[in-house]
């Protein structure tokens, strides 16, 4: 018998996020030949999102438009997909384990009482059942699930399921009516974006990241130079963020952002188990650092013993040449 996987689309500023394809392609993972693949697109003005998905490879994408799901409000946005749910009908439900998939997929498997396995990295489609691999102890060992029953509910890490070549046929498209529900709070309409960079740090592909090392707001300059000449996004300890040296959404570990980059570039970070869990699961791990008995150096691929005020600049300047 087929079955449906849902995928819920994540966009900002009218653009798709990168993970809503990997979600697609955990969705393909999870399903054979025969499954479909259905597609929940809530939001307000989602014209230009529309338009990416149109040639996407899916069975149908539910579109829930109004303008009280401009910006994301838990309730509004798990009554919308609620609404898609009950149409759609799926076997398994898929989100980004963003901050907005974070949120949202545990009050959607609270409703459906479904199974929910979260901050998947890997997807092992077996014969009779699908096996869901994820780090846990902040990295140091992975876990492998299988659901008994569903809907199930799965919430993927970004950059870590490639996303595939997923175009097709022109998708089945279908507007659904927001119901409004009775009790939606009041939503506070200014966003207020406290990001440095122009690449998102959860997406990107390069992450420079800062610690206490750095020793001051000013010293975060050479990171952010170095990080536009590799077209990357900063990030940082937390010892960083409760120095003042930057803003805590640039945080990265247990208590902050995950990141899977290609390449993490960890200055002036000693490597505690907390910031590890944040980025242990990088593709290549570069570590500055004058200490060399410095922990961080026990998980890097490339160790710099030395002075990364002396270093990082010295990298920008080799990359410029590239
Ligand atoms: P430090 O440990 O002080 O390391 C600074 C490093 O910089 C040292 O290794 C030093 O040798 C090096 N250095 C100094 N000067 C230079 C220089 N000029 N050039 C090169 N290297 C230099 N931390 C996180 O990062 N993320 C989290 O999410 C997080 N969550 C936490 C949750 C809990 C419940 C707790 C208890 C802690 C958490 N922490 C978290 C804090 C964590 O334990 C560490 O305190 C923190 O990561 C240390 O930050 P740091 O490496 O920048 O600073």
């Amino acid at each position: 018998m087929s079955k449906t996987i849902l995928v819920v689309a994540e966009h900002l500023d009218g653009a798709l996020r990168q993970v809503t394809y990997e979600a697609m392609q955990a969705a393909r993972l999870s399903s054979t030949n025969n499954d479909k693949l259905h597609i929940a697109l809530i939001g307000h003005q989602v014209e230009d999102s529309i338009e990416s998905l149109s040639y996407v490879a899916c069975e149908k994408i539910y579109v829930i438009d109004h303008p009280d799901l401009e910006q994301y409000n838990p309730e509004a946005y798990s009554n919308a997909l609620k609404q898609v749910i009950d149409i759609s009908n799926p076997d398994g439900i898929i989100f980004g384990h963003t901050a907005i998939g974070r949120d949202l997929a545990p009050k959607i498997s609270a409703r459906l009482d479904a199974g929910q396995i979260s901050d998947v990295t890997s997807i092992e489609n077996l014969d009779d059942h699908v096996v869901f691999t994820r780090p846990i102890y902040a990295g140091k060992a992975f876990e492998k699930k299988v659901f008994q029953s569903s809907p199930w509910v799965v919430t993927i890490r970004p950059n870590n399921i490639s996303a595939a070549d997923l175009r097709g046929e022109k998708a089945e498209m279908e507007q659904i009516e927001y119901a409004k529900p009775a009790s939606l709070r009041t939503v506070i309409k200014d966003v207020v974006r406290k990001t440095s960079g122009k690449v998102d740090l959860s997406e990107a592909k390069i992450v420079v990241s800062g610690g206490r090392g750095v020793k001051s707001a000013e010293g975060f300059k050479p990171l952010e130079e170095l990080a536009d000449v590799l077209g990357g996004a900063v990030g940082a300890s937390r010892g960083a963020c409760d120095a003042d040296y930057c803003d805590y959404s640039l945080q990265i570990g247990q208590t902050g952002k995950v990141v899977t980059p290609e390449v993490y570039i960890a200055c002036g970070i000693s490597g505690a188990i907390q910031h590890v869990a944040g980025m242990s699961q990088s593709k290549i791990i570069v570590a500055i650092n004058k200490d060399p008995e410095a922990p961080i150096f026990q998980i890097a691929d490339y160790g710099i013993v030395g002075d990364l005020f002396e270093v990082v600049p010295l990298l920008t300047e080799e990359f410029k040449k590239v």
